[in-house]
């Protein structure tokens, strides 16, 4: 008989590995999570926004207890150039009551929380312990080695949440090196500020409501990325991401692309006179649905971003985290009925995915990675045109709209062409159909 010292490890202490753990726990299975970290969320960074729906799932009115910032009530989106942003957005009273949206919060202290009710549930929390290498018999996945000594542990089945650099799917072969146009660098900042200016500067009333800001456009000088702005309680979280391939060839370094963000006339005044209270800097899995590994193995299951599930459009990451987390445990409790821990039983799991959003949401954009890696220039000369064209109708200069309008329309025809226009149209659509 194989030797086994739990039903299930968990690795890593991040949504993903929180939520697979929380519902084996609650399920009476012997799991145990091992984080690297001091404590869960001492080594995560996001931009900030949690999504409820996955997560009250698993925790009904969670936000009623958890450490949230503000429940987010309008949500920009800004084009912007050195000098100017065009603005688009929501803002909707239908995300002002219960159940709420989507929340700020500081993973710091969010995993924290999160942990301990996956402690409540019965599971076993190791902290400030690393695994090195899954431990395999037969071609079977049957534990695997830690850093502590004597610190091999034996399970049915263990599930990688390892995060991004996800070790452990790498060094079973699921995974294939990441390759610098498939993700993003992140840094970000926590500004500190007061309540009241955090309110005053994002137009807020109730200092329980918040706002993001995601930025994009002609500012990145042609790189793939995305900056945002979201508010907490007393302090701003503004951060900036760029695919690592277009940071080399650009010459960039993300910390000055983060100063000149923070500096920039739109910005500056949001933020100005707070003080810097984190800094921190993360890599973001950008590949899409095309970089979605096989997610299981004999033994084995891979969640969150270990297998690459970010939906960098929507901003989505924490939420698909949370979502594989749970699909992984209940294929293990399924296959638990019979004893069988085998790749195909395991293989439910990633069928179970492809039946939800999570999946399904990444295929829709499967090839937009590819599309805005052949074609920067959508990133940058339309959101241009846009910002000049809104510029154009806003100034009153006492040149009638009909001109201004004959302008617009030279413009459009002498940057793009109606042809360039009209290929560029078919292409989005067919890479998004
Ligand atoms: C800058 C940035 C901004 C983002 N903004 C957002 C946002 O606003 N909203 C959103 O939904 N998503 C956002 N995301 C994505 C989101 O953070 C991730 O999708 C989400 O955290 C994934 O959760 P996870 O549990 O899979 O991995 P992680 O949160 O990375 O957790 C992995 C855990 O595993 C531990 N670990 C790793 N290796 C080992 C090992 N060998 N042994 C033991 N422990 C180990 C780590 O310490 C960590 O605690 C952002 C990401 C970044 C980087």
């Amino acid at each position: 008989m194989s030797k086994k010292d739990f039903d299930v490890i968990v690795v890593g202490a991040g949504p993903a590995g929180m939520a697979a753990a929380y519902v084996l726990a609650k399920a009476g299975v012997d799991v145990i999570v091992i984080e690297r970290g001091k404590f869960p969320g001492s080594k995560n960074v996001m931009g900030g926004i949690f999504y409820r729906k996955p997560m009250d799932d698993l925790i009904p009115e969670f936000y009623k207890e958890a450490p949230i910032e503000r429940h987010i009530v309008e949500q920009r989106m800004w084009l912007m150039d050195d000098v100017s942003h065009f603005s688009m957005g929501i803002k909707t009273q239908k995300h002002n009551s219960e159940p709420y949206n989507c929340f700020s919060v500081l993973r710091a202290q969010f995993d924290k929380w999160f942990s301990k009710k996956v402690v409540e549930a019965g599971a076993l929390l190791i902290n400030e312990t690393v695994v090195t290498e899954p431990i395999v018999e037969n071609g079977k996945v049957v534990g695997v080695r830690t850093d502590r000594p004597q610190g091999d542990l034996y399970a049915d089945c263990v599930i990688a949440a390892d995060g991004v650099q996800s070790f452990l799917a790498k060094s079973l072969g699921l995974r294939k090196k990441i390759t610098p146009n498939k993700v993003a660098l992140g840094v970000k900042e926590i500004i500190g500020l007061s309540e009241e200016q955090v309110n005053d500067r994002f137009g807020i009333k109730d200092s329980k409501e918040g706002v993001t800001i995601e930025i994009t456009g002609p500012f990145l000088k042609g790189m793939e990325g995305m900056a945002w702005m979201y508010t907490n309680k007393n302090s701003v979280s503004i951060g900036i991401g760029v695919i690592i391939d277009d940071l080399i060839n650009h010459n960039m370094n993300p910390n000055d692309l983060l100063e000149s963000l923070k500096n920039h006339p739109s910005v500056l005044p949001l933020i100005e006179g707070g003080e810097t209270r984190e800094y921190l800097a993360h890599v973001i899995p950008e590949g899409g649905y095309k970089s979605v590994p096989r997610m299981y193995a004999d033994g084995f299951m891979v969640a969150g971003d270990a297998a690459m599930l970010v939906d960098s459009v929507h901003r989505e990451g924490s939420n698909l985290a949370v979502e594989s987390g749970k699909l992984a445990a209940k294929t293990y409790l399924e296959a638990r009925e019979s004893g069988d821990f085998s790749e195909k039983t395991l293989s439910r799991y990633q069928e179970k995915l492809e039946e939800t959003y999570v999946l399904q949401d990444l295929r829709y954009y499967k090839n937009l990675p590819e599309l805005l890696e052949e074609k920067r220039y959508l990133l940058t000369e339309y959101p241009q045109f846009l910002i000049d064209a809104m510029t154009e109708i806003y100034t009153v200069d006492g040149v009638p709209k009909p001109e201004k309008f004959r302008k617009i329309k030279g413009e459009l025809k002498s940057r793009f062409g109606y042809i360039g226009l009209a290929k560029d149209l078919y292409t989005i659509w067919r890479k998004l159909r």
